[in-house]
């Protein structure tokens, strides 16, 4: 095995990322090495690599947590994985296993936490360290390329959908159709919901139609609460805001049914202002969602070995980062770019 890797660095927050040859790390006790064969880009590395968030993380680190690879070294006393088997390094790098919320299973709110390319070194590298208890198990049958969107836009959009509660027959409002709203409508179409999407891209809204959307709106054309409660009778059960833009959480929470769920799951910086009599009057539910837990990703990724979920693909190499994200800000990027190890 060579000694250096190649590996992508956010070293200034709203620089360009450095690419750098370091050393490759060595697994400590209850660590494992994965050998990087493919890692989405998703916009959560953007947010990351700008400082977006009030928790930042520390410079210079290596973003990128929809990495999939090979397990090529296990430390002492690992046991659950094994050299060879194909695994994900996601966001949920790891959690403390014994508070109140892992006991109950929401290990993804767990206040010990740690996240894969944001507080640990993420997947823009060749070789990425990780915790055997928290790395998703890729099916057999399954690409490493095909399965590195589902490990976070996958999980994300399956697990949020699952939180607005909404029935098979009834409508969800998909807005934002990108890299995880692409998704999104799949997994609602699976599940039997009834789709709006929404997006501000005529081409975004071209392909979630192709992905079985029943309804599309373009939300800088025309007036998308009206058109949306219009071709919904009354509003979505559930909405799902995947949308990086404020002015989208707004209006997803009005373009929520009486007694209907919004769940919010994009990110961008800032706050946004809450309909309040609405939300009163209507008795809507508003909440967040982050990623899902390790048994949403099995189910996430278990939809897409069985061929019920597809990601849209563009494959790119590691030094072609900064212009991808360059694309990603500008709304340029047709669903997900994923870098491909392979050709290196
Ligand atoms: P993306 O850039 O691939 O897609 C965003 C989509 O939103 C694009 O199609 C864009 O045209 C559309 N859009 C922009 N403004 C809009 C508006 N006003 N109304 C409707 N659509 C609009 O991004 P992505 O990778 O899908 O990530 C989306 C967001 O989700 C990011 O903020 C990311 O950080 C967040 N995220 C959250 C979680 C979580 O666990 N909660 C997980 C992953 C990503
Ligand atoms: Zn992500
Ligand atoms: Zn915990």
């Amino acid at each position: 095995m060579t000694r250096k890797m190649q590996a992508v660095f956010v070293e200034q927050f709203g620089k360009p990322l450095v690419l750098r040859e370091v050393d490759i790390p060595s697994p400590g006790a209850g660590q494992i090495l994965v050998k990087t064969e493919a890692c989405g880009v998703c916009h959560t590395d953007l947010h990351a690599a700008h400082g977006d968030w009030p928790l930042k993380p520390t410079l210079p680190f290596i973003p990128g947590h929809e990495g999939i690879g090979k397990v090529v070294a296990v430390g002492a006393g690992v046991t659950i994985v094994k050299e060879g088997d194909r695994v994900g390094v996601p966001w949920l790098y790891s959690a403390c296993g014994h508070c109140e919320y892992c006991l109950k299973a929401w290990e993804t709110v767990c206040g010990e936490a740690e996240f894969g390319g944001y507080t640990k070194n993420g997947g823009f590298a060749e070789y990425i360290l990780a915790d055997p208890n928290y790395v998703a198990h890729v099916p057999k049958g399954l690409s490493a390329i095909e399965a590195a969107p589902i490990i976070c836009a996958g999980i994300t959009t399956y697990k949020g959908i699952k939180e607005t509660k909404a029935k098979p027959g009834e409508w969800i409002a998909i807005s934002g159709v990108g890299g995880l709203g692409h998704l999104g409508v799949q997994y609602a179409k699976v599940m039997g919901l009834q789709v709006c999407a929404i997006d501000i891209d005529d081409r975004k809204l071209a392909h979630a139609k192709r992905l079985g959307a029943d309804v599309t709106i373009n939300a800088k054309g025309e007036d998308p609460v009206a058109a949306l409660q219009k071709a919904t009778g009354g509003g979505a059960h559930g909405v799902l805001i995947t949308a990086p833009s404020l002015s989208a959480f707004k209006q997803g929470v009005e373009m929520t049914r009486k007694l209907g769920t919004c769940v919010l799951v994009g990110l961008p910086p800032g706050d946004f202002p809450v309909p309040l009599f609405g939300v009163v009057a209507n008795c809507v539910t508003i909440r967040g969602s982050f990623v899902g837990t390790r048994e949403d990703m099995a189910e996430a990724l278990a939809f897409a070995a069985q061929g019920k979920v597809k990601a849209d693909i563009e494959l790119q190499p590691l030094t072609a980062i900064n212009k991808v994200f360059d694309r990603l800000q500008h709304g340029d990027v047709a669903a997900r770019v994923v870098i491909d190890f392979g050709a290196a």
